[in-house]
């Protein structure tokens, strides 16, 4: 079958191989892993690669993803904090949901009322990240007006750090959160029985066994699909980093100069660009460019290939040391970062594969 580049090619095995390796540090430690899909815009193919390893939960931030998942018989989390006005999408598509407005949990409740069900919610705690969350005083208050909400179960609470503060999680902060929901548990006599701790960069205290007694959940993306935790970059034994490959077809092979000729003025995105004489050099252009993705982030899997730059269209690379013969028309493979798997997943310029039967799943 004929394919189309750009394109994405998945290994789908070793996305369930690493939610399986990733599955099981966590569960030695009592912790349940719930699967995130947003990176991936959550296609299906990748979804079930994920519930293939044993994880029984996913998460996404978008309504849109969780009403393509609705035929997947799992549990679902929404993660990003609810929209008063997707109440109805948000009770209807999520089992889960997170949250830290109380007019946005009314609301949830007047809606599951309606619906006559109830949802349940994780309370969001900002532990000093700064994006989303209600401050560590605030949540007794908080708790006592939610536990009032009908058609609401407080299932749990949860903290998302790393994400806009770029702090990192600890004993010290995620156990602020165990310590919390032990004080809820006395003051409102109930059960509590969630404590999400956050995303793939909690995953670094499950690796060293640091992380607090009492933490049981955690919400895993990049973990799952690159390999790694993402507090400190750390790989994760016996992950794969790239189960996501970038392919690109070469346009251009030309021996040309490294500094442009002329008078340098901005390029087209504003930018005054810097160049290092390294004489005559063998560039490729590959077509995939700013437009179709984030480009910044794509290592070459040809170690001997380095990138010169991009444009709108056109990624040139320096092919002068490669070992490979490359000839126009030949694909380059590169790896990805989280933000370049994110731009082409969500591309409709860049086609996606699945597996070794590559199946070409878009238009
Ligand atoms: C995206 C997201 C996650 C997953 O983050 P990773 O770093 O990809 O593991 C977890 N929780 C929330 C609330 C998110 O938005």
């Amino acid at each position: 079958m004929k394919k189309e580049y750009p394109c994405v090619e998945v290994k789908l095995w070793k996305i369930t191989h690493n939610a399986k390796e990733i599955l099981s540090i966590c569960n030695k430690r009592g912790i349940d892993v719930i699967g995130i899909t947003k990176v991936f815009c959550a296609e299906i193919p990748i979804v079930q690669a994920i519930l293939n390893s044993g994880i029984k939960k996913i998460g996404d931030s978008r309504i849109l993803n969780l009403q393509k998942m609705k035929s997947i018989n799992c549990k679902k989390m929404l993660l990003r904090i609810s929209m008063k006005s997707q109440s109805y999408e948000v009770v209807r598509y999520s089992d889960i949901s997170l949250n830290s407005e109380l007019d946005v949990i009314k609301e949830l409740s007047r809606t599951a009322k309606m619906l006559n069900i109830i949802h349940n919610i994780i309370l969001m705690v900002d532990l000093g990240d700064l994006r989303e969350g209600v401050l560590v005083k605030n949540v007794i208050d908080t708790v006592k007006e939610i536990v009032k909400f009908e058609n609401i179960r407080l299932v749990g609470l949860g903290t998302n750090v790393t994400c806009y503060g770029g702090v990192i999680p600890d004993e010290n902060n995620l156990g602020k959160l165990v310590e919390l929901k032990k004080n809820i548990m006395k003051v409102f006599d109930m059960d509590l029985p969630i404590i999400s701790g956050g995303n793939s960069s909690s995953l670094y205290m499950v690796m060293d066994g640091t992380i607090p007694e009492g933490i049981n959940q955690l919400r895993i993306g990049e973990g799952i699909v690159l390999g790694r935790e993402t507090s400190f970059g750390r790989h994760i034994a016996n992950c794969y980093d790239d189960a996501f490959i970038l392919k690109g077809e070469i346009i251009e092979i030309k021996e040309k100069p490294t500094v442009p000729i002329g008078k340098i003025g901005v390029d087209a995105f504003g930018k005054k660009p810097k160049f290092q004489n390294k004489g005559i050099r063998k560039r490729a252009i590959v077509a995939v460019g700013r437009q179709d993705m984030k480009v910044d982030g794509l290592t070459p899997l040809d170690k001997n290939i380095s990138i010169f730059g991009a444009s709108s269209d056109h990624l040139i690379l320096d092919i002068t040391e490669s070992e490979n013969s490359l000839k126009v028309g030949d694909i380059v493979d590169f790896k990805m970062d989280y933000g370049c798997i994110l731009a082409a997943m969500t591309s409709p310029y860049v086609s996606k594969y699945y597996s070794e039967d590559f199946i070409c799943l878009s238009s």
